[in-house]
Formats: structure tokens, C-alpha cells, sequence
């Protein structure tokens, strides 16, 4: 499973900011997710509470931030959002669409204790 993965990874960093915190107990993970890395946060949150579980982060609040796709036109210099895979300039119809967001998969920050 995709989301199994990432929440793995997720804990990784996180466990090792707290650590470097010197905190007890990780109570709130703030994640920032573009909409093209078709996450789906139900999943994602399913994943990581079996993953955290035992951890610092164990019992922590997992927040999924979405960020939507963002598109740049070539033609003329537009930037606006794109909606429903539409990879059309809304400005002057052009396809020479350049994708500027919406691929990211971050940690925000993190709440402890
Ligand atoms: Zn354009």
C-alpha cells in the first residue's frame, strides 16, 4: 500500500525533530500534500496510527493539509490552478502548461510535549 510508505516516512522525520527536541511525546503532525499524490487522507491517517503506534508520535494528530494543483502558462505567463486534470490555460487557451505545485509531500511542523 502507497500510503503505508509515506506514513512511514512521515514518522521517520518527525520521531527524529522530537528527538532532537528532546520531547516526550509527539501530540500533533501538521503535513502539507499536493492533490497530484493522490493521498488519501482517511488511508494516510489509518496508516500512520498502526505505524506510530509504540513511537513518540504514538496517539498523535495527523493533519493533512491539501494543496491545490497550480499550473504556469508559457504563453502567457499566467498562473492560476488547474481543476479536474484540465491542463489548459484558462487566460488564453494555450497547452503549454508548466505544473508549479500541487506534487508536494511535506512536514509542516510538528506539536509536542
Ligand atoms: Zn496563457
Amino acid at each position: 500500500m502507497h500510503e503505508m510508505g509515506i506514513a512511514q516516512n512521515i514518522l521517520d522525520i518527525a520521531v527524529a525533530a522530537a528527538q532532537k527536541e528532546g520531547a516526550s511525546r509527539i501530540t500533533r503532525i501538521n503535513l502539507i500534500a499536493g492533490e497530484l499524490r493522490g493521498i488519501e487522507p482517511i488511508q494516510l491517517t489509518f496508516c500512520f496510527d498502526i505505524v506510530a503506534k509504540d513511537t513518540l508520535a504514538g496517539g498523535a494528530y495527523l493533519n493533512i493539509e491539501t494543496v491545490p494543483v497550480m499550473g504556469h502558462c508559457n504563453d502567457c505567463q499566467a498562473d492560476f490552478q488547474i481543476e479536474d486534470y484540465a491542463y489548459v490555460c484558462p487566460k488564453c487557451g494555450s497547452t503549454k502548461i508548466e505544473v508549479t505545485g500541487g506534487t508536494e509531500l511535506r512536514l509542516k511542523d510538528i506539536e509536542i510535549d
